[in-house]
């Protein structure tokens, strides 16, 4: 079972197969592998204790970035992640992001954010799409508001971390440039991401 994996000069952390989306593009079922890394599909979810042992047990000296990611949707143990994150800072003092759909709340039914506190430096939130009907199509949500939900959790999550919306850069520029203006009105930052990332 792969619980961390390195990419680059980050350290990412696998924690769950769960998802509320079925995105058209995911690569989750057909890839048992991510750049090589083996075994990202969890046969069971490792406990908070066994994650935290995971992280520690390496030399955090190495990365620049400790990443929540996962195969699944981390927001799934967003208590948990920010647990962790806690736990890992008070021993050493790395960056944290959770890569997330931004579905935290809708999954936990409340406002999630507050904990994100001291725990997640940057929040970066796949936008996908410039409205709720293309969304929908693309990201195939367990959540009919789902659109609307990732939007107020970014909105709520800025108070507490950097916030980051993602789009990939074979939108059309139009698509983007809506994208810019929904970052805009909610005060967040927009990345375009090359589609082979
Ligand atoms: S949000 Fe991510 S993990 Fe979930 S279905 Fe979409 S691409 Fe896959």
């Amino acid at each position: 079972m792969t619980i961390t994996y390195e990419l680059g000069k980050s350290l990412y952390v696998n924690i769950t197969n769960r998802c509320s989306n079925a995105c058209t593009f995911c690569i989750r079922k057909d890839e048992p592998t991510i750049n090589g890394v083996d075994e990202l599909w969890l046969e069971r979810e490792p406990t908070e204790a066994e994650i935290l042992d995971d992280i520690l047990k390496r030399d955090l000296n190495q990365y620049d970035e400790l990443v929540f990611c996962g195969y699944g949707e981390p927001s799934y143990r967003l208590d948990e992640v920010c647990r962790i994150a806690r736990n890992v800072k008070a021993v050493y003092p790395i960056k944290i992001r959770l890569n997330t759909n931004g579905h935290g709340n809708l999954i936990f039914k409340k406002d999630m954010t507050p904990e994100l506190a001291g725990a997640i430096d940057t929040v970066s939130i796949s936008l996908n799409a410039k409205n709720k009907i293309e969304y929908d199509d693309l990201c195939r949500p367990v959540f009919d508001d789902a659109f609307q939900g990732l939007l107020d959790f970014a909105r709520r999550a800025k108070a507490y971390s950097k916030v980051i919306l993602t789009i990939v850069d074979i939108l059309p520029e139009e698509d983007q440039e809506a994208c810019r203006k929904i970052c805009e009105s909610i005060g967040v930052d927009l990345r375009v991401r090359s589609y082979i990332d």
